[in-house]
């Protein structure tokens, strides 16, 4: 379903809740996906809708695949809490705070990065994000060979180096073996605030784990926890069958935060 067809049920305690808080990823979410991911940047009206609702709510955070130091300058407003690498950093008083487990990978992430770099086909982008590496191949010059002979090399590299290998839209990881996905996150935050009512909209197969999180939150009754699939030409399937309502593009998220602001501003006068 919509998320037009929630309000008055499924999203309405995210209004007269009195903790309530609004975990969004960015790239897809906020932010048109383009074909180089550097020119990637939220839009005006969703940063504006944003900044608006982080006065009115407990939280407004910003989680994403992107190093947090990324993350943080694209989406560039105060009073935010922004999570990045899925997790394993966040921005904290200007500057990046890595989990302390993710240190012990370093190491096993540059030698990665030096065998990927090596075996790359023409088209491939290997973006170093510290925690993680990121391969993206939507420039690919032969996107046939990507899933038939590059996928299974990035495998045994990953293997090689007790890493994990995660596909997401047009981009492979890299990540250490941590527990940590945008699903923990997600629960984290919503524990650290004490919140009574929260959203999470993502795009991607990294953002099921947070839609998940939210259905099992709710069920437990620890949080009237919402997830959002946002929806595309190519939305995994995992995000539709995992999301309990959706909007169309980052359109519809706008339109969505608009809602969200405005009827929360209702419900306070
Ligand atoms: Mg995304």
């Amino acid at each position: 379903m919509t998320w037009r067809d929630a309000t008055e049920t499924l999203l309405k305690p995210l209004i007269t809740s009195e903790r309530v808080g609004l975990i969004t990823d960015m790239d897809g979410t906020l932010a048109p996906i383009v074909p180089n991911p550097d020119d990637a940047y939220p839009t005006e009206r969703s940063k504006k809708l944003l900044a608006q609702l982080s006065e009115h709510l407990t939280l407004v955070a910003a989680v994403s695949g992107r190093a947090v130091a990324d993350l943080h300058e694209r989406v560039n407003l105060p009073g935010l809490v922004y999570s990045g690498n899925h997790g394993l950093e966040r921005w904290e008083n200007d500057k990046v705070v890595v989990a302390p487990m993710v240190l012990e990978y370093e190491n096993a992430l540059q030698k990665a990065k030096a065998a990927v770099t090596d075996i790359a086909p023409e088209g491939v982008m290997i973006e170093d994000k510290g925690a993680t590496l990121s391969v993206h191949y939507r420039n690919a010059a032969i996107p046939a060979e990507i899933n038939l002979l590059f996928e299974p090399k990035l495998r045994d590299i990953a293997d090689k180096h007790n890493l994990r290998l995660f596909s997401g839209r047009k981009v492979f990881e890299l990540r250490p073996p941590l527990d940590i996905d945008k699903g923990t996150v997600f629960k984290q935050l919503i524990e650290e605030n004490n919140l009574d009512a929260a959203i999470y909209i993502g795009d991607d197969t990294t953002d099921a784990d947070a839609l998940k999180m939210a259905r099992q939150l709710r069920d437990d009754k620890q949080c009237h926890a919402v997830g959002m699939g946002v929806q595309s030409d190519d939305t995994p399937s995992v995000v539709l069958i995992s999301a309990d309502c959706l909007a169309d593009g980052v359109e519809g998220v706008e339109d969505f935060l608009e809602w969200f602001l405005k009827s929360v501003m209702a419900s306070v006068i």
